[in-house]
Parts: C-alpha cells; sequence; structure tokens
C-alpha cells in the first residue's frame, strides 16, 4: 500500500515532503499505516523477520513434517539507469520515479507538483552493484535452499528495465556484472561437498502455455506433474544436469541462452515474450553425529537428507502486448502470450486479498510457480523499473504488482528426509565386508592348523626316524664287539692249543716220567689263561651293563617322543575347539545382522506408514506422529511382550535412540519399569542395571542422570542387584555423578541409590574404600531436605549394620562413619525440624552408640548430649528406650554422666 500526498499533509514522518494522502489499493483506507505490510496481516508479520528471506530458525530442527513458519513474500524495486537514448531523449525531464533508498521508500512523479509514495522491503537505486543487488535480493533465499528450504526468486518488470541483467548476466567481460544465477551457483559451490551433497539443475522456457528445454531443444513440450496427495510440482520430463563446478554451469547457461534464441527465431518472437526459468535441486547429507556407541547402532540410524530447489524466473515483459498482428500473431496467440502473467497477476491480487480461491490453475506458470506464491518456499520478488516519464503508466503498473506480492504470505517449509536407499546400501556394504572378514578367519584357522598337524607329524617321524637309526648303530657295535671278542678267545684257545699240544711233544720225548715232577710247569700256563678269561668275562659284564644303559637312555628318548606327540595332540584338539568357538561367534553375528535387518525392515515400514499417515492427514500434526511411532518401535518389545524371551537388551534400547529427547524418554521407560518390583529381575537380565551405570558415564545430560540414578537407586533394594551394583564400579559412577550434578533431584536419587547399598552388611567395607560415605556427606552441600534425608537414611543404614557387626563379634575399633566425620554433620543435624531427616539421624546416633569403640568420640563431639535429649524427648517411644538403653549399658558414658552428675533415670 502507499500514501501519498497532495495538500501538503503533515502525516508523514518527515514533515518536510509535501504530498496528498491517497490509498492506493482498493483495500486499505487508513491513512496512518505507512508500511503496506502491516495493515492486513499484522499478527503473521510480527513473527516474520525483517530482512529479505532471513531463515526461520524454529524449524531447523524439524524433520521436515513441521507445518512451517510464515515468511512473507520480499520485494525489492531496482531502477535501471538511464539508457544512451534516454539520456537525449528525456534530457530535459526529470526521472518519473524518485528513490530514498534509506527509507526504503520510492515517489512515483504524477505531475510537477504530486507524488505517490510507496515502501517496498529494499530500494535500489540505479547506483546499486550487481554484488550488493545479490546480497539483499538473492543470498538470504539461496542459504536457505542450502538449509533446505525451496526458495524463488523472480524478476518482474518492463522489458528493457534489467530483469535479464540482475538475474542472468554471465560478466564474462566484468567480472562485477554477475548477475544473481551465477553468483547463487558460486555460494552454492562453496558450501557444499561435492562427495556427499549433488546439485542438479534443468533450464526451461515457457512460451504460449508450453514448456521447452532449453538444455535439449528438441523436447519442447514439457508437461507438469503434480503429486495428488502432497501437491508437489515436478518435471520430469526436463534435462536433469549434475553441475559439479562453475565453468560447467556457465557453460550451461550459455547453451541454454544458444537454445532459447534459436527457439525464439522459429517462433518468430522475442524473448521478452517467454518466461526463462531456472531450477536447481541441491541434495544434502546431514552429518549426524555419532555418540561413541557401537558401529552397529550408529549405522542403523538413517542418514538426513535435506533437499532445496532454487527456482529462478525470468518473466516475460509485463508491458501490455498491444493488440494482434504487431509481431505477426493472432489475437488468439497474443492472449496465450499473456495469459501465463495475467494468472500470475490474478493469483497475488487473490492472495493479496485472502480470497478463498487463488486460480492457481489457470495457467502453467501459476501451476509451477505454486510453491513461491502463497506456498512454502521463501520468495524474493525484484521489479525493474525504467527512469524514463514515457514509461511512466508501465512503471506504476509494475510498483503495483510489487505491492500487491508484498502482501502474499508463504508458510516456509525444511525438506528433510530419511535416506533409507543409502543406509541400506550401507548395511550390505557392512554386511559383505564382514561375511568376507569371516571368510578370511575361517580360512587362515583351517590353514594354521594344517600347518600345526604338519609340524607335529614331522616331529614325531624324525624323532622315531633318530631313535630307529640309534638302536641300529647300537646293536651294530654290540654285534662288532661280539664278534671281535669271540675271535680273541677263539685266537687266544688256538694259541693254547698249540702251547699245549707243542708241550705236550717235549713231555712224550722224555719218557713221560717227569710228568709228576713237571706237572706245576704244565700247570701255570693254563692258570694264566684262566685269569685272562676271567678278565674278558669282566669286561663283557661291563659292555653289557653299558649296553644295558644305553638301552634304558633310548627308552627314555622314546617316551619323550611319545610325549611330544601327545601335546602334539592336544594342540591340534585346542585348536578345533578354537575353530568351534569361532564358527559358534559367527554364527551369532550372523544372526544379530539378521535382526537388524529385520529392524531396518521394520522402521523402513514405520516410515512409509508415518509418511502414508502424513499424506492422509495432511501437515498439521506430523512431527509428533512421527516421534510416536519411533516411540512406539522403541518400546515394543519391552512393553508388549514382557514375558517373551527374546528382549532385545535394554542396551541397544538406549543406543539405538540417538536422539537425546528419544533416549529420555527410553530411560524414563526403563526408570517407570524399574519401580515396580516384578519387573526388576527382568530388567536386570536384559542388561538394563549395566546400561544405566554406563549412562552415567557416558553421558553428560543431567535429566538422563536423573532418571537413571533413579531406576539404579529402584534397582539397588535388591541384595543381588547391590553386589551387581557394586561390582560394576556403581560408587565410582555415582560419586561422579553426584560430584557433578546441580539438580537437588539428581542428588536425591544418587544418595537414595547409596543410601540403598549402605544398608547391605556384606558390601560396608568395600562402599566405604570405594568413597561411598564421603559422596554421600558430599552431598549435603546442595542442603535440599530431600538430599538431606536421603543423605541421614544412608548414614542410618550404614550404622545399622556396624551395630549389627559390632554385637555379632565381628567389629572392632571405632565407627568408618566416624573416621570418615560422618559424626559432626549428624550432631549438627540432629535438631532439624524436617522429621524425615530427623528420624534417620536418631536412629543412626543410636547405633553407634551400640559400640562401645566409638564412645569416646561421641562424647568427645558431643553426640552423647542428643543422646541424653532423645533418650527424653524423642516422640517415638521405641527410640527413646533404645537411646536409654545405649546410655546406660556404656561404662564410658556412664561415667561421663556421673562425672558432669546427669541424672538419666
Ligand atoms: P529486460 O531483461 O528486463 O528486458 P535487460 O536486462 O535486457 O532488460 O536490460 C536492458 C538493457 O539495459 C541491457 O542492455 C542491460 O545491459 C541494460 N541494463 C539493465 N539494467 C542495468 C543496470 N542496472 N545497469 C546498467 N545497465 C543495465
Ligand atoms: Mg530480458
Amino acid at each position: 500500500m502507499s500514501t501519498s500526498s497532495g495538500t501538503g499533509s503533515a502525516n508523514h514522518r518527515n514533515g518536510t515532503h509535501r504530498s496528498s494522502l491517497r490509498a492506493q489499493s482498493s483495500a486499505s483506507t487508513s491513512s496512518a499505516a505507512h508500511k503496506p505490510s502491516l495493515k492486513s496481516k499484522t499478527v503473521l508479520r510480527k513473527s516474520s523477520p525483517a530482512a529479505l528471506g532471513s531463515a526461520p530458525s524454529a524449524s531447523k530442527s524439524g524433520n521436515g513434517g513441521d507445518s512451517g513458519v510464515p515468511g512473507r513474500v520480499r520485494v525489492a524495486v531496482r531502477l535501471r539507469p538511464r539508457n544512451g537514448e534516454e539520456m537525449i531523449a528525456d534530457a530535459d525531464f526529470a526521472d518519473c520515479v524518485e528513490l530514498q533508498p534509506e527509507v526504503k521508500r520510492l515517489k512515483l512523479r504524477k505531475n510537477n507538483w504530486d507524488t505517490d509514495t510507496f515502501e517496498f522491503d529494499e530500494v535500489l537505486t540505479e547506483y546499486a552493484s550487481q554484488k550488493r543487488v545479490y546480497e539483499v535480493v538473492a543470498k538470504p533465499v539461496v542459504e536457505g535452499v542450502l538449509d533446505g528450504y525451496n526458495g524463488t526468486i523472480m524478476a518482474y518488470g518492463q522489458t528493457g528495465t534489467g530483469k535479464t541483467y540482475t538475474l542472468g548476466q554471465l560478466g564474462e567481460e566484468d567480472v562485477a556484472d554477475r548477475g544473481i544465477m551465477v553468483r547463487a551457483m558460486e555460494d552454492i559451490l562453496a558450501q557444499v561437498s561435492l562427495e556427499t551433497d549433488s546439485i542438479s539443475v534443468s533450464y526451461l522456457q515457457l512460451y504460449m502455455e508450453t514448456v521447452q528445454d532449453l538444455l535439449d531443444p528438441a523436447n519442447d513440450n514439457i508437461a507438469i506433474v503434480e503429486d495428488p496427495k502432497s501437491g508437489d510440482v515436478s518435471l520430469p520430463g526436463a534435462t536433469l544436469v549434475e553441475i559439479r563446478d562453475q565453468h560447467s554451469f556457465l557453460e550451461l547457461l550459455q547453451l541454454g541462452e544458444a537454445h532459447r534464441f534459436a527457439a525464439n527465431t522459429k517462433l518468430n518472437t522475442e524473448s521478452s515474450r517467454s518466461h526463462a526459468i531456472l531450477m536447481v535441486h541441491v541434495r544434502r547429507s546431514l552429518k549426524t553425529e555419532s555418540n561413541g556407541n557401537s558401529h552397529m547402532t550408529k549405522s542403523l540410524k538413517p542418514p538426513l537428507v535435506r533437499k532445496g530447489k532454487l527456482v529462478v524466473v525470468d518473466l516475460a515483459g509485463s508491458e501490455r502486448i498491444s493488440k494482434s498482428g504487431s509481431e505477426g500473431h493472432t489475437l488468439e496467440e497474443a492472449k496465450s502470450i499473456n495469459l501465463s502473467l495475467s494468472a500470475l497477476g490474478k493469483c497475488i491480487n487473490a492472495l493479496a486479498e485472502n480470497s478463498s480461491h487463488v486460480p492457481f490453475r489457470d495457467s502453467k506458470l501459476t501451476r509451477l510457480l505454486r510453491d513461491s506464491f502463497g506456498g512454502t518456499a521463501r520468495t524474493s520478488l525484484v521489479i525493474t523499473i525504467g527512469p524514463s516519464p514515457r514509461h511512466r503508466g508501465e512503471t506504476t503498473s509494475t510498483i503495483m504488482f510489487g505491492q500487491r506480492a508484498m502482501k502474499v504470505e508463504n508458510m516456509v517449509k525444511l525438506k528433510e528426509e530419511f535416506d533409507y536407499k543409502s543406509l541400506s546400501k550401507r548395511l550390505e556394504v557392512q554386511l559383505d565386508s564382514l561375511i568376507e572378514e569371516n571368510e578370511r578367519q575361517q580360512k587362515a584357522f583351517v590353514d594354521e592348523i594344517e600347518r600345526i598337524t604338519v609340524e607335529a607329524h614331522n616331529q614325531i617321524s624324525e624323532a622315531e626316524k633318530r631313535y630307529a637309526n640309534a638302536l641300529e648303530e647300537e646293536k651294530q657295535r654290540y654285534q662288532n664287539d661280539y664278534v671281535e671278542s669271540i675271535k680273541k678267545l677263539e685266537e687266544n684257545w688256538s694259541k693254547n692249543q698249540k702251547k699245549l699240544a707243542a708241550e705236550r711233544l717235549a713231555l712224550g720225548e722224555k719218557n713221560g716220567l717227569e710228568v709228576t715232577s713237571n706237572g706245576n710247569r704244565s700247570i701255570a700256563p693254563a692258570l694264566e689263561e684262566v685269569s685272562e678269561l676271567k678278565r674278558m668275562v669282566q669286561k663283557e659284564a661291563q659292555l653289557k651293563m653299558a649296553a644295558e644303559e644305553e638301552v634304558n637312555r633310548l627308552k627314555l628318548q622314546l617316551t619323550e617322543s611319545k610325549r611330544v606327540e601327545v601335546s602334539g595332540n592336544s594342540e591340534i584338539m585346542r585348536f578345533h575347539k578354537m575353530l568351534e568357538t569361532e564358527t559358534q561367534q559367527k554364527e551369532k553375528l550372523e544372526e544379530e545382522i539378521a535382526t537388524l535387518h529385520t529392524q531396518l525392515l521394520q522402521l523402513s515400514l514405520t516410515a512409509d506408514e508415518t509418511r502414508q499417515n502424513l499424506e492422509r492427514h495432511g501437515s498439521q500434526k506430523t512431527s509428533g506422529g512421527a516421534l510416536d511411532s519411533f516411540m512406539s518401535q522403541l518400546k515394543l518389545p519391552q512393553l508388549q511382550d514382557p514375558g517373551n524371551a527374546e528382549k532385545p537388551p535394554v542396551a541397544k534400547l538406549f543406543e539405538q535412540a540417538d536422539d537425546a529427547d528419544v533416549r529420555i524418554h527410553a530411560v524414563k521407560v526403563v526408570a517407570n519399569l524399574a519401580a515396580e518390583e516384578a519387573n526388576q529381575q527382568q530388567i536386570v537380565e536384559a542388561g538394563g542395571l549395566t546400561s544405566l551405570l554406563m549412562l552415567l558415564r557416558n553421558t553428560e545430560d543431567e535429566t538422563i542422570h536423573r532418571v537413571a540414578a533413579g531406576a539404579i537407586a529402584n534397582l539397588a533394594m535388591n541384595e543381588t542387584n547391590q553386589e551387581l551394583i557394586m561390582a560394576q564400579g556403581g560408587i565410582d559412577l555415582l560419586s561422579s555423578t553426584a560430584a557433578n550434578a546441580q539438580d537437588p533431584q539428581t542428588l536425591r536419587m544418587v544418595a537414595g541409590a547409596i543410601a540403598n547399598l549402605c544398608g547391605n552388611d556384606k558390601l560396608q567395607t568395600k562402599l566405604r574404600s570405594e568413597g561411598g560415605i564421603a559422596a554421600l556427606l558430599g552431598m549435603v552441600r546442595c542442603g535440599h531436605p530431600d538430599v538431606l534425608a536421603q543423605v541421614a537414611r544412608g548414614i542410618a543404614n550404614f550404622a545399622k549394620c556396624e551395630s549389627r557387626a559390632s554385637t555379632q563379634g565381628t567389629k572392632r575399633g571405632k565407627s568408618l562413619l566416624i573416621e570418615d566425620g560422618a559424626l559432626s554433620w549428624i550432631v549438627q543435624n540432629a535438631k532439624t525440624e524436617t522429621t524425615a531427616i530427623k528420624r534417620h539421624i536418631e536412629l543412626a546416633l543410636c547405633h553407634l552408640a551400640q559400640h562401645e569403640g566409638n564412645a569416646k568420640e561421641m562424647v568427645k563431639e558431643g553426640a552423647i548430649w542428643e543422646l541424653v535429649r532423645i533418650s527424653r524427648e524423642c516422640s517415638r517411644e521405641d527410640i527413646r528406650s533404645l537411646a536409654h538403653r545405649t546410655l546406660t549399658s556404656s561404662p564410658t558414658f556412664l561415667t561421663e554422666l556421673r562425672r558432669l552428675r546427669v541424672d538419666i533415670r
């Protein structure tokens, strides 16, 4: 809308300007409103930022199913400098417009004394550089496209006013001349990563209600297809070229321009009669951050993709085509040439007036631009005007078009979806590589076992061979020795025989009378022989012994090599067993992969269902629906069939929930289940306790800490679980959670968990040595009565166990509680007004007092006076008498009371 002044009205803000106030649009009669935008849709406007197409941050976190945020069509006006002809022809006349860029106003001169004033989102003078025009008109839209919003940039104006200069200038001679298309692609290429993202372009011309492909002239009647459910418009017949660098994009624009020229020559028209439409599709993969969990979980989350579409439209000249004939067209043709542009005007009028019917379907242009006006795209319109007063009529109508377009409200929506296809592809690749790895491992195992078997066999046969050789050698040696000694014996014997024969011969010659007297002489050599024989026998015996020894040694060797053989066999057995476990593991892995496949399938099904729901119910409550279905996915196995033996471990439940909100929800569900005693065993068996403890370690989120600690506290009511918690480093985890926690409720849960552990007789020493008592006492810093009550309960529990141990005689020396400094806190808080804290402290004091080893310290710290007070004033009779009993049964207390003359009867 506009203000115009004629009667020197002082209504205008700057008072100096003298023009009449007159409403321009039929609906606007309010003279006070300056901004057309503030008139009809005040509420919506307020929520949309003022900058041209600035990003709606609220929907950034959405999953594409949100209903969008309001975003008005932003309109800039650009004035072309006087051209050569105008310099001469209009030399004596002032420009028909005067721009005030600093207040974003344009004054349209009606005559020498009267002007109309209009406001725009941006006012660009004849001096505005191409760079500035890009930055204010196009850049926010391009950035939106990179973030996953659709965007439209459009130029409207009379032929010759600079639409093509603004949008399509290539800037080959002067880089400063580059127009919006070239600069937009530069920005897009600079910000995407070509490894994960893709850019593709189509370039079209719309002339006489026919869509022609400027990248493939043969393709001259492309159909516009509308998705009946989503209403999305697409041109499946158009050539789509993938862009990887600026150079190829420039070539493409040139090619398109050449084809446009050729087509227009053929149709006997000029490009000012047709609309040129550049479509840039940007598809970006979002990096989903990993939280360090197993890579299985990570790979189960489908990657997110954002799809933004940038549409740049260089509209046909807005001047009224002069009847028929001027360009050789019939009247029908002339109507058709104008049809799309006039339909666009009608739609914008209808939208500006909030009319219930917008005639989008009347022309191809309005069908194509359905998303740009009143749709989900962010739209920036630049209207171009010339300075010449001769064209005042056309300039005025251009300005009015721009004013009406400023009233059009869009609901800007994020185009984001899960990329199930690439997830499935990734899982398949992973599966294949696992299968390959498994095969390789199996082969390596078989090879190794073969090698060991061969080696063992070789060793055994080697040993056998060595043994046989040694045996053979030995046998040979004995045989040789034996033959040798036989030979010697025979030699000796024949020698003796000969000697004997000779002697006998000599004797016979001497009459044989001296036989007796020479008897001695014949016996002597025989004796010698005997002793010789004896020596030989001895030697033989020695040799035999040596042989026996050798045989024994060889026997030992044989048993040794047998043992080697046995151990080789057992090694083989061991490897067989290893192979078996490996095979089992492989089977397990395959099962897991199968489960993952099923889960993927389920996810896809849910996604499909969600999508169908979306399509069915429109866009109202989509994001909630998607979350619900995801949650039901998470909850399904746990809640629907608690008796089912095939529960997925709780760990998976938490890990799969990468989204923090979903994870918190999952932990809450488990925590609620853990509150029921009947569920506890099942939760622990499903790995819930371990997972909860892990959450304390692995997450920073305090809400998760609080809920997890609450669940642990509930589980810690049972003795078996208490031992489990301790065994898994629970004290350490709870202590560090307590040290970092701010929220009193978190501290209450942690203190409650430790307090439960304090009641276990078996865990006393371990709990204390791991810092459990110190952690409890540390939590009193928070001062919240709920936390203090849990701390007091823990101390009372611990003291009770200690007093039990001392009555059984297993406890000597001072209480660990006193050693850790709990007594002074107890004494300080004994007079508290809060009943819950008070009761526990009173009990703790009575328990501590039962052990004579604590008595001295209790006297020193003044605890004795609290005991005296309890024995007199406590509202519970049993505690009162317990305190009295402890006082009277301790010699230390009695002495002290007597010394101070205190009567406790
Ligand atoms: P349209 O596309 O609206 O018919 P063009 O972009 O073809 O108009 O512009 C017509 C002529 O004016 C061209 O020669 C162009 O270079 C020139 N021109 C347009 N706008 C400007 C400008 N802002 N500065 C300099 N020259 C311009
Ligand atoms: Mg042009």
